[in-house]
């Protein structure tokens, strides 16, 4: 089932049904969005990256958040400022040192999102976090789906309606169930984190008036424009 998150006559509330005059909200309020780098093969290889043998870590804060068509800003610290199509993970038990195969208890559902990167200053940085986590840097929803199959499904990016990723979440090199040990391993998630798994080949710019659709299987599409 897919649950929304709206404001509607100045109140929040979710529900499976949105009314037309509402205003869509991100589905979900993290206390932290986790994220997998290079967790596909050929997205490692398009950058010059090898393909990491555990997975490779970053988080993007709360605040860069943005709602179904909310607008992403690009800085003017950067002149390159990416696309990143992802399928998003959001946790809904607390979860700490979870075995690989019980990673499904703690999941409340999954969301699409996109992991905005300033990429010129990711690697002038070589530290991901000034390129990964400016305000709207994390488009995400439309909604929280919690019934759902995500071992095969497609991850289409568009541009003005054109694709730019067309991936399957089969090719991840590490699966939800293996990311959620490696994390939990780590760190205490919390209901309502997000776990965001890494975004296949096909990363692009974004430019002004840019519409950027990130659609997958069985969840809708999360739609955002480009200031
Ligand atoms: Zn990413």
């Amino acid at each position: 089932m897919k649950t929304y998150r709206f404001l509607h006559h100045g109140r929040i509330a979710e529900s499976h049904d949105v009314p037309a005059d509402a205003t869509l909200l991100p589905p979900v309020t993290p206390s932290k969005i986790v994220c997998v780098g290079r967790n596909y093969a050929d997205h490692a290889k398009e950058l010059g990256n090898e393909a990491p043998s555990e997975p490779i870590l970053f988080l993007k804060p709360p605040s860069a958040l943005l709602a179904p068509g909310g607008t992403i800003v690009r800085p003017s610290a950067s002149q390159r400022v990416d696309f990143e199509g992802e399928l998003a993970i959001v946790i809904g038990r607390t979860a700490k040192d979870v075995r690989a195969k019980d990673w499904r208890d703690y999941v409340r559902g999954f969301a699409c999102a996109n992991d905005v990167t300033a990429r010129d200053l990711q690697k002038k940085d070589v530290q991901f976090t000034r390129g990964k986590s400016f305000d709207t840097f994390c488009p995400i929803g439309p909604c929280i789906e919690d019934d759902l199959d995500v071992s095969d499904l497609r991850v289409n990016t568009r541009v003005n309606g054109e694709t730019r990723q067309d991936g399957r979440t089969s090719q991840m090199i590490f699966p939800p169930a293996a990311m959620i040990e490696f994390i939990s391993a780590i760190m205490t998630l919390l209901p309502g984190d997000v776990i965001l798994t890494g975004t296949p080949a096909g990363v692009g710019p974004l430019g002004a008036g840019d519409t950027v659709e990130v659609e997958i299987e069985g969840i809708g599409v999360l739609r955002n424009v480009v200031a």
